[in-house]
């Protein structure tokens, strides 16, 4: 095998050892905790807050009310009990009895408006969390999966590497480092000559240079400076 031919086949193993490399990386990338099922999360802990509160507010109202409501049967045993004979006395009685009521009902309207919030808050935190749980088996399904697809990439890149150590030490240490040089300088180090043209530069090439790639030489384009390959 010429030496730009096993140059060639250097480059194809070292281009597919990068592209397996960003692959893996951004499987890499792609682990952890999931930013969408985090941020439901947070949303239902506020949902939760929210509920306590308005549970609270409930059960400070249910205690208001079966406290009038003691204050008014008070009221309504001394007006109706026939203790208070007096007449104004009797006319503020009254007016107590009514301002309990009033008081009370005002209250009782509260109240049934609170439990209705607290049913929809529960609603609300019930869909959720089942949102949440599907989110969470589907994201721990991907996250298995992609730690199976990092495993498989590291397997695969670990062969093509022993590959490229195989091959790179069969080809003289010189040529490895002219390779080496001209790949980190422009990318792909090897082109391939067709039809007498330099597919790294799309420049025909001079009868001479195509003479000496042909002879097994390691040629340079004259134009683009990369290792000259006849297939
Ligand atoms: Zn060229």
């Amino acid at each position: 095998m010429s030496a730009a031919k096993q140059l060639y086949e250097l480059q194809e193993l070292d281009q597919e050892i990068d592209s397996q490399e960003q692959a893996l990386s951004l499987a890499k990338s792609q682990l952890g905790e999931s930013q969408t099922v985090l941020k439901l999360q947070g949303q239902l802990q506020q949902d939760q807050q929210r509920l306590e509160e308005l549970r609270r507010k409930q059960h400070a109202a249910e205690w208001e009310i079966e406290d009038l409501s003691t204050k008014l049967a008070t009221a309504e045993e001394t007006l109706f009990g026939g203790s208070v004979k007096n007449p104004k006395e009797l006319t503020n009685l009254q007016h107590e009895v009514e301002m309990f009521k009033t008081k009370r009902s005002q209250l009782e309207e509260k109240a049934l408006e609170i439990m209705e919030q607290v049913e929809l808050a529960e609603a609300t935190i019930a869909k959720t969390n089942k949102q949440l749980e599907g989110m969470k088996a589907e994201w721990q399904h991907q996250q298995r999966e992609l730690s199976e697809a990092i495993e498989r990439l590291k397997a695969i890149l670990s062969d093509l590497r022993r590959k490229r150590q195989l091959l790179s030490d069969k080809i003289s240490p010189q040529a490895v480092e002219l390779y080496q040089g001209l790949r980190k300088e422009r990318g792909t180090a090897v082109a391939r000559v067709e039809q007498g043209i330099c597919r790294g530069c799309r420049i025909s090439l001079p009868t001479t240079e195509l003479q000496q790639a042909r002879g097994g030489n390691l040629v340079k384009c004259s134009s683009c400076g990369r290792i000259l390959f006849l297939a």
